[in-house]
């Protein structure tokens, strides 16, 4: 099927695009198209106008400075995937970046345009909330949402295809810390054999010290509406020493943290992926303290 019929503009800037926003309302943003395209499509979005962000300069571009992580909006998964800054800064972000769809996908897919598509089989949402990111959104004003703002992955992800970026707001980037000498972070991911998506996905970052788990952050994806904090895995983890015997039984209680509330569908009725969830976070910790391979 062929989009319905819409307006094309270019915007140069930040400040155009968000000037486009407010002159037309139901436009949306365009970046990659990965994910809007098909729903044009589909039908399943009718937007008057489309706003192509694809060209601001101020929107591209990885930095790690002074400690952290910068990555613009438009930055594509394959050149997260690419950057030697991002692998000496956190390895797992450029591993998960690398394991998205395939080339096409990853030269055309942008980050931004995946965090605010907020699909629940997403990878990024998944790896950005373990990392406690924090998302740079830019608003031209009005009585609820004024100027910049910056909202924590906590608060980020809504629900499914819901965000904390309103109408009229663009996404300008993600930051997040650069991973310390005593952490170790990894993602695992059972993935759609035919897309590569997040069937279940779990990423960890687990600080050691004097030999033993002091601080742990553990999140599953593909699970529920939303990136999904597992904290009775995360408090088993918090001062043990890491290895087989203690990750496999802090893994266990995912079930605890997924509960009733799992996504069962076509691919993976509920049950299946509270399993596969328990699996990919033991095989996840295993790896981030070198105890297994990918
Ligand atoms: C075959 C295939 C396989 C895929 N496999 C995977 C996978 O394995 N893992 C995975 O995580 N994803 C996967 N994806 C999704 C892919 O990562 C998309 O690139 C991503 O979801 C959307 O990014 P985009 O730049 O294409 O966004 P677009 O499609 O351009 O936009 C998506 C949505 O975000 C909005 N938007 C875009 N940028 C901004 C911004 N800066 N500020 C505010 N709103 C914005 C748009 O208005 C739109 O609503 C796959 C997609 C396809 C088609």
């Amino acid at each position: 099927m062929y989009a319905a019929e819409f307006d094309y503009y270019k915007a140069g800037s930040v400040a155009e695009a968000l000037q486009l926003l407010g002159a037309h309302e139901g436009a949306k943003l365009i970046a990659g198209g990965h994910s809007l395209i098909p729903l044009l499509k589909l039908r399943l979005a009718r937007p008057p106008a489309l706003i192509d962000i694809g060209g601001i300069a101020e929107l591209k571009g990885i930095k790690v400075e002074n400690g952290t992580i910068h990555i613009g909006a438009l930055a594509t998964h394959g050149e997260i995937a690419g950057s030697s800054e991002i692998e000496n800064a956190c390895g797992m972000l450029a591993e998960a970046a690398g394991g998205i769809g395939d080339t096409q996908v990853r030269n055309w897919g942008t980050i931004g345009g995946n965090v605010v598509h907020a699909d629940p089989a997403s990878d990024w949402g998944t790896v950005l909330t373990a990392m406690n990111a924090s998302f740079n959104i830019e608003g031209s004003g009005g009585l609820l949402r004024s100027g910049s703002r910056t909202v924590s992955a906590g608060d980020f992800f809504e629900g499914v295809y819901t965000t904390a970026v309103g109408e009229g707001e663009i996404l300008t980037g993600i930051e997040m810390p650069v991973l310390g000498p005593n952490q170790h972070a990894e993602y695992a991911k059972m993935a759609h054999p035919a897309t590569g998506f997040a069937v279940v996905g779990a990423a960890v970052v687990v600080t050691v010290a004097d030999g033993r788990c002091t601080a742990a952050s553990v999140v599953v994806g593909g699970m529920v509406t939303s990136p999904l904090r597992a904290r009775s895995v995360e408090s088993a983890l918090i001062g043990q020493e890491l290895n087989l015997e203690t990750i496999a039984a802090a893994s266990e209680n995912i079930a605890q943290d997924v509960g009733d509330n799992a996504i069962g569908d076509f691919f993976a009725s509920a049950e299946y992926r509270t399993v596969i969830a328990g699996v990919e976070v033991k095989h996840a910790l295993n790896h981030s303290m070198g105890l297994a391979h990918h």
